[in-house]
């Protein structure tokens, strides 16, 4: 497709495809605002013991968990990236809920349930996750999309963990692969 055609039907697709999108194949008056984004990785993300989502770990308050009180880490610390392109393998529009401190996808016109009551509110980094590529030995698979509250959370026990939504986790869509520390 001509670049003019293909920029010309971006164009159209909306102002939030795009906000939203960091790094997407950009041609053009775009490229400023490419280069313009940082990309790096954040640490201090970790596994809730308790509703088995990924959340925040770097604040003294931890958030509100689906299994009642605050989160609670066990295992690995993760060492998440944000800020790049999307591509065949890696999703973006993950991000920090501001009020229960999960990761969860904001792609959707519907944020889903938050356990710190009404829906998950986006803040701070755009993650970009990488998901179904081969695991390594700093990485982990097994992380869903619930498709009922949204987050992320860890698919690998038997017990999927306490949802928002009602009942526990349903995993939806990829199998996210996430790095950790060794
Ligand atoms: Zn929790
Ligand atoms: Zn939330
Ligand atoms: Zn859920």
């Amino acid at each position: 497709m001509p670049n003019e055609i293909f920029r010309r039907q971006f164009l159209k697709a909306g102002v939030g495809f795009i906000g939203g999108a960091a790094g997407t194949v950009l041609l053009g008056d775009f490229s400023t605002v490419v280069l313009a984004q940082s990309s790096g990785v954040q640490d201090r993300w970790r596994f809730c013991r308790k509703c088995q989502a990924m959340f925040y770990n770097g604040y003294d308050h931890k958030g509100a968990c689906a299994a009642g009180g605050s989160h609670e880490p066990a295992g690995f610390e993760f060492a998440l990236p944000y800020g790049g392109s999307p591509t065949q393998n890696a999703q973006d529009n993950w991000r920090f809920c501001r009020k229960c401190q999960a990761m969860f996808f904001n792609g959707y016109p519907n944020k889903g349930a938050c356990p710190a009551g009404g829906t998950h509110k986006a803040a701070g980094y755009n993650f970009v996750l990488p998901h179904d590529v081969p695991p390594t030995s700093t990485t982990q698979e097994e992380w869903r999309f619930c498709g009922k509250c949204q987050v992320m959370f860890y698919n690998g026990y038997d017990n999927t963990g306490a949802c928002a939504a009602g009942g526990s986790h349903e995993g939806a869509g990829y199998n996210f692969v996430l790095p950790h520390y060794p």
